[in-house]
């Protein structure tokens, strides 16, 4: 008989691959988010740094909560930032790269959703991030908003070894270009909605080997803790934190018919395939 591998047995322990713990709406109960995500079974967590303002403080946190982090400048941060940041993100690189925490050069990417973005100015960042990546033999964890052909094709000119595209909601044919490159999916709260048909097409269809969760906290909430635009003035907009990563993961293991100790198991060995230096930590 054909000796079957068991995947690893390792009960319902989740990675977000994607959480801003440092965004201040986390400055009044940080380490409380934290307690309740690590009750939950969130045992790990991957803290993509937006702007050269926070990479001291993704690094500080990932160094006193044992996680990981990484470094790059936001497609919506770039208005803000100039070559110098392109320079300091360089030598923050270089200054720590022995650092086994430091797993990815991201958030970077193109954002073609908001209005009134210089687009030009973007594919300048996004290229030089994905030069330095190239130099530093990182992965890159990508900010894909209408814009996964144009990420592609700077993908193809300037070749970095793989990553994470986060919340990712292409067609089935970028999602394929992708996956080939190389790069998981990051699928999230906007997979809980019903009426987000392709996304949870695409959290079906794809390769077992392809999806990762996340929260994107403290943005993208769950269907469930969602307030509609009209009910907003009311309460306060919903916060999403990383505790939400294993109800949002039922609706992956739903989707894909995978029990739920799968569906940790697969999305966490995902992630580590995608971030070697993750799973040395
Ligand atoms: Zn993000």
């Amino acid at each position: 008989m054909a000796k079957v591998t068991p995947l690893v047995p390792i009960d319902c322990v989740w990675t977000d691959s994607h959480c801003h713990l440092d965004a201040p709406e986390f400055d009044a109960d940080r380490a409380d988010v934290l307690a309740r995500a690590r009750a939950a079974g969130v045992a790990m967590l991957v803290l993509p740094a937006v702007q050269v303002a926070h990479f001291d403080t993704v690094r500080r946190l990932a160094h006193e909560y044992g996680l990981a982090y990484a470094l790059g400048i936001h497609p919506l941060c770039v208005d803000r930032a100039d070559d110098g940041d392109l320079d300091r993100l360089a030598q923050a690189l270089q200054a720590h790269r022995s650092d086994p925490r430091l797993v990815a050069l991201g958030e970077i990417g193109l954002d073609h959703f908001v209005p009134g973005l210089d687009r030009a100015r973007q594919a300048h960042f996004y290229a030089a991030q994905l030069k330095l990546a190239r130099e530093h033999a990182l992965p890159v964890i990508l900010h894909v908003r209408r814009s996964a052909d144009g990420l592609l094709q700077h993908l193809r000119r300037t070749e970095v070894p793989g990553g994470i595209a986060h919340a990712f909601n292409g067609s089935d044919a970028q999602a394929a270009q992708f996956a080939a490159r190389g790069f998981k999916l990051g699928f999230g709260g906007a997979m809980t909605f019903e009426r987000a048909l392709q996304i949870r097409r695409l959290a079906a269809s794809v390769a077992g080997d392809v999806p990762v969760l996340e929260t994107d906290a403290p943005d993208i909430p769950p269907q469930w803790l969602y307030v509609k635009a009209g009910e907003r003035t009311a309460q306060p907009p919903a916060r999403n934190e990383p505790s939400q990563l294993p109800q949002i993961a039922h609706t992956l293991a739903a989707l894909r018919g995978w029990s739920l100790e799968e569906t940790a198991a697969r999305t966490t060995a995902n992630v580590r395939a995608a971030l070697p230096r993750l799973a040395a930590l």
